[in-house]
């Protein structure tokens, strides 16, 4: 039966019985696969406190293959990400980007660029504690995400026009793709005005890497622009409810 070895992303993990856990990896050399813990709810059991979310691990499994639930047979911490637990700021944040990726993510779809990006951002996230940086970071995740994921937006000419972006005021249309010039905007019921500063820190996101990504800062305008143009293009290609997008409302209540 083939062994599955791998450091791995905890994305999700749900109680089956009174005894096993489901837990979802996404590991970085077979893509997202998904494994059953035996006795992992044992109040003393070996599996305690390790298949926790956002824990970055070293996993075992044993399957058949092309099997769809492999069996658990260890997985040790690399790191819990204890700072993300112990900040309801940092949980909440980290809590997006996680459903994102097991959202997107088709199961052993082998992406370490994609595994990478988010191990990157539960790294900056759980060594952030300011709030609009929090935000800053998850924008910027979600963006090299579906970047990743084929999904790069357009950030260089009109997507309408194909004409230079170098006067007037931008927009952005997600079903095209990018921005839209200011005499296309006009016309265009669908996009929204998008501010220069905003393009500017998306340009910036795409081409710095997730593990810098701490460096880069965004005003509240910019961060509120970037909070619709990432969402409206995720909306638009992964058909997906920010469901977990209330618990950054609440954490700003
Ligand atoms: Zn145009």
């Amino acid at each position: 039966m083939p062994i599955y070895e791998s450091h791995a992303i905890i994305l999700k993990s749900f109680k089956l019985n009174e005894a096993d856990r489901i837990v979802t990896f996404f590991t970085s050399r077979y893509g997202k696969i998904k494994a059953i813990a035996k006795g992992a709810i044992k109040p003393k059991g070996r599996y305690l406190g390790r298949l926790e979310l956002f824990v970055h691990c070293n996993m075992i499994a044993f399957g058949k293959e092309r099997m769809n639930l492999l069996r658990l047979n260890s997985c040790d911490i690399v790191n819990s990400f204890l700072p993300i637990r112990e900040s309801f700021d940092a949980l909440s944040h980290a809590f997006v980007a996680v459903e994102l990726v097991n959202t997107v993510q088709k199961e052993c779809d082998e992406n370490r660029e994609a595994y990478q990006l988010l191990l990157d951002a539960l790294i900056a996230i759980s060594a952030e504690t300011d709030r609009n940086k929090l935000e800053t970071l998850l924008r910027i995740f979600e963006l090299k995400y579906i970047s990743c994921m084929g999904y790069k937006p357009n950030l260089h000419s009109c997507v309408s026009c194909t004409g230079g972006l170098e006067t007037g005021r931008l927009g952005f249309n997600a079903e095209r793709g990018g921005v839209v010039c200011n005499s296309c905007n006009k016309s265009d019921p669908v996009s929204f005005l998008v501010s220069p500063g905003t393009v500017r820190l998306m340009e910036r996101a795409l081409s710095t890497p997730m593990d810098k990504a701490s460096k880069l800062v965004a005003g509240g305008k910019v961060l509120s622009d970037l909070r619709k143009c990432v969402n409206k293009l995720i909306e638009m290609h992964v058909q997906y409810s920010m469901r977990s997008e209330f618990m950054l409302d609440l954490a700003k209540a």
